[in-house]
């Protein structure tokens, strides 16, 4: 096949144990999935259906390291993830049969314009900008499940400057990531090389340059990144 412009590489993340990488096809979100971080953004934590929004795979930045402050926000702030990477596709996945879909895990942060998030949703208008940026998806290197298991507790937790300010447990999620992955499939198809980020616990803030990140799940090592 010929192309009318150069065909691009597809974004990829390492592999813990391989030097092959996962090829990411696309990035799914969910919105507000821990008590305390729906609380602090206003909502109520009770459980009201799981919502969903999407970043462009190009939006990842594999490994993380240096991430330039993002142009037209005054407000640019961090959420640390659990990142489910899907090895296999399917819709309408049950939530007993989701963790045979998951090839593995990952830290990621999703990167976050609050100011113009909020300006679009008081508007009634979609996230996208405010949440679908270019480098908004740090993304540390993916741990197959058949190495760690399927991470259902466990601490996650981002320090800005050496200052912890997100602390939460990956059991505190309002939806587990199975019900995440089956409520999702209802929606779209999804397919392996396909991630997940899963949520964000409370505390989440503003950031300058200069700030250095270092997100950290129980299980899955660091993720370090500096604003510049
Ligand atoms: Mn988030």
């Amino acid at each position: 096949m010929d192309y009318v412009i150069p065909l691009w590489v597809p974004m990829a993340v390492a592999v813990v144990g391989t030097d092959a990488r996962f090829p990411v096809r696309r990035i799914y979100l969910v919105g507000r999935n821990y008590p305390e971080h729906a609380r602090e953004m206003g909502a109520d934590p009770s459980r009201e259906e799981p919502f969903f929004f999407s970043k462009p795979a190009d939006a990842l930045v594999p490994g993380g390291g240096e991430v330039p402050y993002p142009p037209l926000t005054d407000n640019y702030q961090h959420e640390v993830e659990l990142v489910v990477a899907l090895g296999k596709g399917g819709a309408e996945i049950s939530p007993g049969d989701a963790a045979g879909y998951v090839f593995g895990y990952a830290i990621g942060l999703d990167m976050t314009r609050r100011d113009l998030q909020a300006a679009l949703k008081e508007k009634g208008r979609p996230w996208e900008m405010g949440k679908a940026f270019d480098r908004s998806a740090p993304i540390g290197s993916i741990h197959p499940a058949a190495a760690v298991g399927h991470p259902r507790r466990g601490s996650i937790e981002l320090d800005v400057n050496g200052v912890t300010r997100q602390r939460g447990n990956l059991a505190d999620m309002i939806w587990t990531v199975d019900e995440v992955i089956a409520r999702l499939s209802r929606y779209v198809r999804l397919e392996a090389g396909d991630l997940v980020f899963s949520g964000t616990p409370a505390g989440v803030g503003r950031l300058i340059r200069g700030d250095r990140l270092v997100g950290r799940i129980e299980g899955l090592g660091e993720l370090r990144v500096t604003v510049i």
